[in-house]
């Protein structure tokens, strides 16, 4: 989804509130037949009707001109607007307040956090591929995680120093409170300083439905606790939104229209390996409700 400007929060809402089926049937008579809806095509001339509507996926598709998408798709078709007058249009019906100069700070910020997030998995995906990584390579290695799900799933180490991270994303031109704000660092309960937060870790970026890494889960490579450990809730990151693997299979989830959900990365991740890339992991909480109507989406 080309959300630019707007925020996905913005998105969902708008989603939540209009029904494709209904938007669309305002100006095509739609008739059900399985679990489609049918009409006539507004998009071509025909007399019979190829054109259909699905309300579990909130697409649609027209088998004779071959145009589909989802709502946003429809109005710029519709009404022949951009992308960001189409939200526009479907935010004043579906009763949704678009961002203002008054929150436009919070969406800055949140942009400056995924590139944080984006630059901390460059560099966590480096480390793994260098010198220091071979033993986080040998424990994935013996794990049976392959180089392509290396690469597909952007994996990473985080050394055992203390400050690297901090330091690489400092002299990268981030500022301090952004660094802070994203999670990856922590404050020291004793002194007044902050440390990264995964060290010796085998690093999981997790990834929104659009690629943005909204989060990280990190594996202890040497013994210890907690074994693993998560970027700390945040705006951008509630782990009872996410799915793991999402962003990796949702073209699969969206052709297979089942899914395999599975508990941790590595599961999910070696699901991928042998073919079966309908699948997602609940980042180890109980599948949520929020996650069965992101999940809902696709399949
Ligand atoms: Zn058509």
């Amino acid at each position: 989804m080309m959300s630019g400007y707007f925020n996905d929060q913005t998105l969902q809402d708008i989603e939540s509130r209009i029904d494709i089926v209904e938007l669309i049937g305002e100006n095509v008579s739609l008739q059900r037949r399985g679990n489609r809806y049918w009409g006539l095509c507004p998009f071509h001339t025909e007399k019979t009707p190829s054109f259909s509507v699905s309300q579990d996926k909130q697409l649609f598709y027209c088998f004779g001109c071959h145009v589909g998408g989802n709502l946003y798709t429809y109005i710029m078709k519709r009404d022949g607007v951009e992308f960001r007058q189409a939200v526009e249009i479907l935010a004043q019906k579906a009763g949704v307040s678009l961002p203002t100069a008054g929150n436009q700070k919070a969406m800055d910020r949140r942009r400056q956090v995924l590139a944080v997030n984006e630059a901390a998995a460059a560099y966590y995906h480096q480390c793994l591929l260098s010198e220091q990584g071979l033993p986080a390579q040998k424990y994935l290695q013996k794990r049976g995680v392959s180089k392509e799900s290396i690469e597909l799933f952007t994996l990473g180490y985080a050394s055992e120093r203390w400050n690297e991270l901090e330091q690489y994303l400092l002299k990268k031109g981030f500022s301090p409170e952004i660094i802070k704000i994203s999670g990856v660092i922590k404050r020291s309960q004793r002194q007044n300083r902050y440390y990264d937060l995964f060290r010796d870790r085998i690093i999981f970026p997790i990834f929104s439905y659009n690629q943005d890494i909204i989060g990280f889960g990190g594996r202890l490579l040497g013994e210890g606790i907690p074994k693993y450990l998560n970027t700390p809730e945040t705006d951008l990151f509630s782990k009872r939104n996410h799915l793991y693997g999402l962003a990796q299979g949702k073209l699969s989830l969206r052709g297979k229209n089942e899914a395999i959900l599975v508990e941790g990365y590595i599961d999910c991740i070696k699901m991928h390996q042998v073919g079966l890339t309908n699948v997602v992991a609940s980042l180890g909480t109980a599948f949520t409700k929020e996650q069965a109507s992101l999940l809902a989406r696709y399949v």
